[in-house]
């Protein structure tokens, strides 16, 4: 028989051809590099990356993007205690299977522990598409992880159909607005509209705002007059590997290094 993608997913993880890639992200006010999103890669036998969007889908299908995922989670967390006093939080992807681990949290938590990482340095990223169905699960499977002292960020706000009332029953701590909103909706005065309404909705809830997709000065412009916390794009920085950007971290080179420019003179 054939090896399927999920035999190919296991012998990756072996092999150390899956591996985490960290964007960073940073204080819309000063530029300054305040924390991360682990982005998982597939690199070949050749050195060839593969992107998400080539796996994460077909993996999507069954339970084998959960592996998937606790793999990157446990990835981040080494990089996390290597970082040690430079440590910055860093954020991982969840797929909505995980709602229906019942012990999700306590092995989330245990996982911290193990690596000795700080509540406050791990964030659980889950897409709003995950609401769809299932609706009281996942209020109750966020509420578990917010007991633990862990924060919850709600991943391509916007983008789907947004569960207000989740937002209002489920402890989510952090807000990220799509990169669709960034890239197409706020070309548009109405679309600008309509991308403050979010941010008004986020304050109020005293929900912290990361921005994806900021990728010119306009656009990030925009975010600083909504008070957008912090900016995630490739304005700034791309996804990078672990090397890469634990350099990053705690050195001089961790203020973006075309923010004085585009702040200032940008168009
Ligand atoms: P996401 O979680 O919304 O991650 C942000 C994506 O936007 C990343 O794509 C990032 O590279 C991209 N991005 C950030 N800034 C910019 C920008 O300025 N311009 C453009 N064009 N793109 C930007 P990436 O790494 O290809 O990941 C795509 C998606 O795959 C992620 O979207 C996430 O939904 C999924 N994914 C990635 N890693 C994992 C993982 O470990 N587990 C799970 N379940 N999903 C993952
Ligand atoms: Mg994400
Ligand atoms: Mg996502
Ligand atoms: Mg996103």
């Amino acid at each position: 028989m054939e090896p399927t993608i999920v035999d190919d997913l296991f012998e990756a993880m072996e092999s150390h051809e899956l591996i985490a890639y960290y964007q960073p992200q940073y204080n819309a006010n000063t530029g300054i590099l305040v924390s991360a999103e682990a982005l998982v890669r597939w690199r070949d036998a050749e050195g060839n990356i593969k992107m998400p969007s080539e796996f994460i889908p077909e993996l999507e299908k069954t339970n084998a993007i959960t592996y998937l995922d606790w793999f990157v989670a446990e990835e981040a967390c080494k990089t996390i205690k290597e970082l040690g006093d430079r440590a910055v939080p860093i954020s991982v992807n969840f797929s909505q299977r995980h709602v229906n681990e019942k012990d999700f949290a306590s092995r989330l938590e245990r996982l911290l522990k193990r690596y000795e990482v700080d509540k406050n340095l791990f964030e659980v990223e889950i897409t709003e598409t995950a609401f769809l169905d299932e609706y009281e699960n996942i209020v109750n499977w966020g509420k578990d992880i917010h007991e633990k002292g862990i924060k919850i960020a709600i991943d391509d706000f916007g983008s789907g159909s947004t569960s207000i009332k989740l937002l209002a029953e489920m402890p989510v701590s952090v807000l990220k607005i799509d990169k669709g909103l960034m890239q197409e909706t706020s070309k548009t005065a109405e679309g600008k509209v309509a991308i403050e309404s979010i941010f008004y909705l986020a304050h109020r809830l005293n929900l912290e705002t990361v921005a994806e997709g900021v990728e010119s000065s306009s656009q990030l412009k925009l975010m600083q007059s909504f008070d957008c916390q912090k900016i995630q794009g490739f304005l700034f920085a791309k996804p990078m590997p672990k090397e890469e950007f634990m350099l990053l971290c705690g050195s001089s080179k961790n203020v973006a290094v075309n923010y004085d420019v585009l702040t200032d003179g940008g168009h």
